[in-house]
């Protein structure tokens, strides 16, 4: 297994090995993912094994060009279209009515599809370059943190990988948005890179709540998620040099000064975990954010690795 620098040989190569069946690390603005042809279910099948994720969570299938979603997706309705516009490529995944011909194993046998258009053009390269729609978790372990660059992905996971392709910092650094566009109003999953305010404003109508059953229903909503070795504990100030993310100035070596603004704390919320965790502390104190509906996407993932 190699990390590729981003040239056209190393997109050639991986997107090769991408039709042979086998599985590539991909950047892309959210978080790496571990990369497959979406139609190769014995590919999406190992894309499970080597991630030790369960059956019942579903991937999200990343698409270069919209016509790749006459494949994907049995109809895209016209709220879909508007939000597409505005917003892909980049951080928002669509929940749609999936298509017969893709594989269950994509979907965990749901008969819906997520899709998203990456903005990261080393990923939009590789899906073309592969001339399949790739179906691609974050490249991590079941459970534990996103990898925001290729020095994030632990060896366990390289050991199943063709390459690592080196697409430098996730910039946006936090998973996309998931949104349901198969109710009306449309119903936001999981926040993440596009915020709520912006698709409600996309779409002129106020987004639906999450009701408890549909939370059990959205797979890969565990309560446990994005979470690094140590025991991750939200404080709201650290009184002492404990290893943690602090907004003041550090009192210790172990202690990373995060920003105040909330797109430059999600940028680099996952990079600071890995660094910390690498010293293998029992507890990273967090100190908790404080601010409006900007956090709301930070917050779900300091919670989860919290939970
Ligand atoms: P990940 O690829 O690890 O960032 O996670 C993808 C997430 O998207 C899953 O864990 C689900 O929460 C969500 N997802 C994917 N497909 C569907 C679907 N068909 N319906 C609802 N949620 C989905
Ligand atoms: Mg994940």
């Amino acid at each position: 297994m190699r990390v590729l620098p981003p040239t056209d040989t190393s997109v050639a190569f991986a997107a090769e090995a991408i039709r042979r069946g086998e599985l590539v690390a991909m950047p892309t603005e959210t978080v790496y993912g571990v990369a497959a042809n979406a139609f190769d279910p014995d590919a999406v099948r190992r894309i499970y094994a080597l991630k030790g994720r369960p059956a019942d969570n579903p991937m999200i299938v990343h698409i270069a060009r919209i016509d790749e979603l006459d494949g994907l997706a049995r109809e895209f309705p016209e709220a879909a279209r508007v939000l597409a516009e505005r917003f892909w490529p980049g951080p928002l995944t669509m929940v749609l009515h999936k298509a017969p011909n893709v594989p269950s194993e994509v979907t965990a046998g749901l008969d819906t599809i997520a899709v998203r258009m990456p903005r990261h053009p080393v990923a939009l390269q590789l899906i073309l370059a592969a001339g399949v729609p790739l179906a691609a978790p974050s490249a991590n372990r079941f459970t534990r943190l996103s990898p925001t660059g290729p020095e994030h992905i632990d060896d366990e996971l390289r050991a199943g990988l063709a390459c690592v392709l080196d697409g430098g910092r996730s910039p946006v650094g936090l998973e996309s948005t998931v949104i349901d566009m198969t109710v009306w109003p449309p119903l936001i999953l999981r926040p993440g890179g596009v915020s709520r305010g912006d698709i409600q404003a996309a779409l002129g109508v106020p987004l639906g709540q999450i009701p408890s059953e549909k939370l059990r229903r959205s797979p890969g909503m565990y309560p446990r998620h994005y979470a690094p070795r140590a025991r991750v504990v939200l404080v709201d100030r650290i009184e002492n040099g404990y290893p943690g993310l602090v907004f003041g100035t550090p009192a210790g070596p172990q202690q990373i000064r995060m920003p105040n603004d909330s797109t430059a704390y999600a940028s680099a919320l996952y990079d600071a975990l890995h660094r910390l965790d690498r010293e293998r502390p029992l507890e990273i104190y967090v100190e908790r954010p404080v601010g409006g509906p900007e956090w709301e996407a930070v917050l779900d993932r300091l919670q989860k690795a919290s939970a």
